[in-house]
């Protein structure tokens, strides 16, 4: 029986999104021989939304469409990008080991985690048994199932009225839940959700249950709940967007790498480091603030410096010895 193969890489890049690629870019060009592992979202959050509009150098690009550029850049470049998904982590040892799905372990001198963030879920019985079935957390993946119907969002951020826009263009009402009176949302898509006749806000109202039926399985409806009388209503529609935020994408490290603020990794002030030398984290993976692409893109930046200084420092005791 042959062997599982070994891949060793000076740096190990995490993560497909806009911090992997321009750690990725940083690190080749630093002759380091960068491996990518892209995950099974290769590109990342941004591969799921059309209109990007605040990524500088384009006032408007679409976001699968810079993602194919990033890679491209990165690969380019000279990184060896490779589709795989990594199960496990060790991280109690230099070089530290991954384990991806096809096999593969792969062993690294240092280490660029950049695994992003993952769409919540209400955590409802209800929303889980009609998930791929009128319940969605994605609308650029599934809006266009619901051509002339009525559909709901919940969420008050730059998400939910993103996806509520998205959605006009295709149901005949969308309906916007919030659990407050105002929107967390920047003033300009505010601006256009206001301004869209397709659009009902209801505001101060949590959805309590998603109801339909099973035979086809399909959504028909969802009860609300008025957050401060506790009344009830239901609002009928055929899809449910659930667009309440993002978790970091931490399960891998979050018992290795000191983590806070519901699975944030926790790094040095002003720097990408972990809490152990050699682990570098960027992205939505560690920011808990701004959560952006270029602020993503910046840290993977930040990792992949830290990451050729580190392997530097490595490397500097046997080059002196040499002398
Ligand atoms: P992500 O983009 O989350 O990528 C994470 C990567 O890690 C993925 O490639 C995934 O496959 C990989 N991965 C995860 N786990 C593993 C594993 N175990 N093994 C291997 N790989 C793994 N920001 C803006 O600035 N402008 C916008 O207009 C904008 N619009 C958005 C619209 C939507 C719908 C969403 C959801 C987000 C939007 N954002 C926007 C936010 C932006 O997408 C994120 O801030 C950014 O993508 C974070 O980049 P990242 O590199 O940290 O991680
Ligand atoms: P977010 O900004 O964290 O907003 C989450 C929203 O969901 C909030 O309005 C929150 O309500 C609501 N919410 C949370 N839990 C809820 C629950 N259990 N029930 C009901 N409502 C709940 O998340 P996001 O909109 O996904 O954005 C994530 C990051 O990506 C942000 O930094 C955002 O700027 C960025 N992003 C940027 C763009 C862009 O630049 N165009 C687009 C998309 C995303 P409260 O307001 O009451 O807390």
């Amino acid at each position: 029986m042959s062997e599982a193969p070994t891949r060793h890489s000076k740096v190990l890049i995490i993560g497909s999104g806009p911090a992997g690629y321009t750690a990725a870019v940083y690190a080749s060009r630093a002759m380091l021989e960068p491996i990518l592992i892209q995950g099974t979202q290769p590109g990342g959050q941004l591969t799921i939304t059309t209109e990007v509009e605040n990524w500088p150098g384009d006032s408007m690009v679409m976001g699968p469409d810079l993602m194919v550029r990033m890679e491209a850049h990165a690969n380019e470049v000279g990184t060896e990008i490779i589709a795989d998904h990594i199960n496990a982590l060790d991280l109690s040892q230099r070089p530290f080991t991954a384990h991806g799905d096809s096999g593969t372990t792969y062993t690294a001198d240092a280490l660029i985690l950049a695994t992003g963030a993952q769409a919540k879920w209400l955590g409802l019985p209800s929303e889980e048994h009609f998930k791929g079935f009128g319940v969605s957390a994605c609308a650029t993946c599934d809006g266009f199932f619901y051509r002339g119907k009525e559909v709901v969002v919940i969420g008050g951020g730059n998400t939910a009225v993103e996806e509520a826009l998205f959605l006009t263009n295709f149901a005949s009402k969308v309906t916007l839940v919030h659990r407050r009176d105002s929107l967390r949302a920047e003033k300009i898509l505010q601006h256009r959700l206001f301004n869209n006749p397709k659009v009902e806000i209801i505001w101060d109202h949590t959805v309590e249950e998603v109801i339909g039926g099973d035979n086809p399985r399909g959504v028909e409806g969802v009860v609300l709940r008025h957050v401060s009388s506790g009344e009830k209503r239901t609002v009928p529609c055929a899809g449910f967007f659930v667009a309440i935020g993002h978790a970091p994408a931490s399960d891998l490290v979050k018992d290795q790498l000191e983590t806070h603020m519901g699975g944030y990794v926790v790094t040095k002030p002003d720097s990408t480091a972990t809490s152990i030398p050699g682990v570098f984290a960027a992205g939505d993976l560690t920011d808990h603030e701004y959560r952006q692409a270029v602020t993503s893109a910046g840290m993977g930046c930040m990792a992949a410096l830290e990451a050729e200084r580190f392997i530097a420092s490595l490397d500097a005791p046997a080059a002196e010895a040499a002398e």
